[in-house]
């Protein structure tokens, strides 16, 4: 027979012993070749190095002791049941090692030899007893950490630990190692081969300490490098209308800002320099605007539009929600009222003959920036003349989609892009989701901004509650009540915002004007009441988490939030950003009666801070391990070693490791780094693949 050869890609049924059957067990739990099993990373191990002694045996105490088997083993048969004992001695100590139906273990032990047996204690009188131990012959036992594995039914941890101990042995000295040696060096990291080895079977806690920090560092580092890629790629390779202004645009613009209702914040005026000066430098840009609810990022896109509008190139704007199109619609008209600039908005709501109207006017160039929902980057929506493309973001703007807009800017150009991120992260999170961008900061919130005070509430606090928003209401100021759920439902004992509007509305406050706003509403409806609850008309939008991001009525200066422990802490944050937007102080009200400490742990977070980056720093680290914090919502493919809030340290590492290669080496042409290549598309898995 000839033997077949066992490659990275090789079928895990190639393995001895691994037939059909069991093949498609492993399926299930995602094996099919040689490579994932390798990269199967038990999520913990049995510790057999510390040795036990007999007279310190304890009751149901995992134990491990080295022991002469003193005499040969005996079977009880029960009816179906066999009943293994052997008897074991330490020193003169004895203890009986006890096995159910395991009739084969007789045979296996012999009496007189030494065996190291691991399982658990249990003591009943005077009687000690070892149950169902495993053991490994003494002096052999070289392997004290045993892997646990995930498993599924019908597989064995002695499954998974053969296979695994087969593939490593099939591929030894046959697996290449990404990292150049220097690399390797600097930052003293094992080979990939010793890492992987040696994750599966450790010697020692040294051992499984050494894998876990080159995996990781695999893991970061290969993914920050293919950001990095990307982003230098787009530099390269991606064209932009060089937007230049002239004496006239310059005069337009300042005239503008002067016609502003507010000054400018320091950050704000530094963002606009940035953004202006890499137009000016003829770079193409790709930037995030970073910054807190209510930092005023609009204003900030809102000159770069005019800047790119008055240097006669269009310019559009996407948000993520057609409620929130409509208000930067707006805003926008607001903010441009003294100006020429012809705006649009196109939603999926937008009626036929009016789209055309406004098709028409893009292609033709006669509007000048338009306003929307994802709708807006249709392939049947075309440009005259695009130049900025400004994404209001819940959710990552592919490195594809970027690539779309190239198709449809009728310049033949890709247009620069502004992303303005809807919630602060972690910087250390931001290199990651971010990787691609360069980031501009917005620290620092319009002045006269008080934070708003936050409370946790109860059932019985209710009463209370009602009397605060009726003194807001009083003041005429006016307030959001949020809800977790549109309808009561059988199935979850959750305040509705139809329950809450229902007994708002005819309970409470019978003589206010209190509106209900959610998803479900048509789109006429939505903004009918949005426009009441702007101009004032309405005292109490009672609504779900339609309203989280963005809507901005700086006369809303409370919020109670229903069921609080149903929402992220992020999210909360988000919601809680609808109010404190003026100058009059504000009030947010959680309601809970949860009494996890999760739950709990979050708000409190809310109420001892306003400040959104420390917000999201109390976020990743309560969330824990195997939350990815947003990073598959982003698109990004997942970690199965890096805790991204403990290896903070490692994402700064990495970081820097990455930096040092490209200065070094910025189009990775050295041969040790070109080896890189492969592995970095890997581990991206992005869709479709960049072209690195
Ligand atoms: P966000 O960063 O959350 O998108 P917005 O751009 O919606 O914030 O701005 C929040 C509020 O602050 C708006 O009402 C806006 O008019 C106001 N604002 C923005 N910049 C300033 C400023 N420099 N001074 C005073 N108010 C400002
Ligand atoms: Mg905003």
């Amino acid at each position: 027979m000839t033997k077949n050869v066992i490659e990275l890609n090789s079928p895990i049924n190639i393995l001895p012993g691994v037939g059909e059957k069991k093949a498609k067990l492993f399926h299930k739990l995602g094996l099919r070749s040689m490579k994932d099993l390798l990269y199967y990373f038990p999520r913990d191990y049995e510790d057999w190095s510390e040795r036990h002694s007999i007279t310190e045996a304890a009751d149901s105490q995992w134990f491990t002791i080295e022991a002469v088997v003193s005499a040969v083993p005996t079977v009880q048969l029960k009816g179906r049941l066999s009943i293994i004992r052997a008897k074991l001695e330490q020193n003169g100590a004895f203890i009986t090692a006890v096995w159910f139906n395991q009739p084969w273990i007789k045979d296996s032990l012999k009496a007189g030899s030494s065996y190291v047996f691991h399982g658990q204690v249990s003591r009943r009188g005077k009687q000690i007893s070892l149950q169902n131990p495993q053991y490994i012959i003494a002096g052999k036992a070289d392997f004290l950490f045993r892997p646990i594995y995930p498993l599924t039914q019908g597989l064995t941890q002695y499954d998974l630990r053969r296979v695994t101990a087969l593939a490593l042995s099939s591929l030894k000295n046959r697996q290449e190692d990404p990292l150049p040696s220097s690399l390797r060096k600097d930052y003293k990291l094992c080979t990939l081969e010793y890492a992987l080895e040696h994750i599966h079977f450790p010697k020692t806690k040294q051992d499984i300490h050494l894998s876990r920090e080159r995996l990781g560092f695999d893991e970061l580092f290969l993914l920050q490098m293919g950001l990095r890629l990307i982003k230098l790629r787009h530099k390269e390779q991606i064209v932009s209308p060089i937007i230049k202004g002239n004496k006239d645009v310059d005069d337009k613009l300042q005239k503008w800002v002067q016609s502003l209702p507010y000054e400018l914040t320091g950050a704000q005026n530094q963002a606009i320099a940035d953004i202006e000066h890499d137009f000016k430098q003829g770079k193409s840009i790709n930037s995030l605007i970073q910054g807190d609810v209510g930092s005023g990022k609009t204003v900030v896109a809102a000159y770069a539009v005019a800047y790119t509008s008055w240097c006669g190139y269009q310019a559009v704007f996407m948000a993520p929600t057609s409620i929130l199109a409509k208000q930067h619609f707006q805003t926008l008209i607001d903010l441009y009222s003294d100006t020429d600039l012809e705006l649009a908005l196109l939603t999926g709501e937008t009626k036929k003959s009016e789209r055309e109207i406004i098709l028409k006017g893009l292609i033709e160039g006669s509007i000048d920036v338009l306003i929307g929902t994802h709708a807006v980057l249709e392939e049947t929506v075309k440009y005259n003349n695009l130049g900025l493309c400004i994404i209001d973001e819940q959710h990552r703007f592919g490195v594809e989609q970027r690539a779309r807009l190239g198709e449809f800017s009728g310049n033949g150009l890709f247009p620069h892009v502004l992303v303005m991120s809807a919630t602060p992260i972690p910087r250390t999170l931001a290199l990651i989701i971010y990787g691609d961008l360069d980031i501009t900061l917005l620290q620092e919130k319009p002045p006269g901004r008080l934070p708003v005070a936050t409370y946790t509430a109860r059932e019985k606090d209710r009463p209370r509650v009602e009397r605060l928003l009726l003194k807001r209401m009083e003041n005429k100021e006016q307030a959001y009540v949020v809800c977790p759920m549109i309808e009561d439902s059988s199935q979850q004992d959750l305040e509705s915002a139809t329950g809450i509007y229902n007994y708002l509305s005819q309970k409470v406050f019978p003589d206010r004007n209190i509106a209900l706003l959610h998803g479900k509403l048509s789109a006429r409806a939505k903004s009918a009441i949005m426009a009441d609850f702007n101009s004032g008309l309405t005292d109490i939008l009672v609504t779900t988490t339609v309203i989280e991001v963005g809507v901005d009525n700086p006369n809303a200066t409370m919020m109670v939030i229903e069921n609080a422990e149903r929402f992220g802490l992020a999210q909360l944050h988000q919601l809680r950003g609808r109010i404190g937007r003026g100058t009059k102080e504000s009030l947010c009200v959680l309601m809970s009666e949860s009494d996890d400490p999760k739950a709990r742990n979050r708000l409190t977070a809310l109420c001892s801070s306003n400040d959104g980056f420390v917000i999201a720093e109390e976020d990743l680290k309560l969330r824990g391990p195997g939350d990815f914090f947003g990073i598959k919502q982003h698109g990004l493919p997942e970690f199965k070693i890096v805790n991204l809030y403990e290896d903070r340290d490692l994402i700064l590492k990495t970081n820097e490791a990455v930096e040092k290669i490209l200065h070094a080496d910025p189009k990775l042409e050295q041969v040790e780094n070109r080896k890189l290549l492969p592995f970095i598309t890997e581990r991206l898995k992005l869709n479709p693949e960049p072209v690195l």
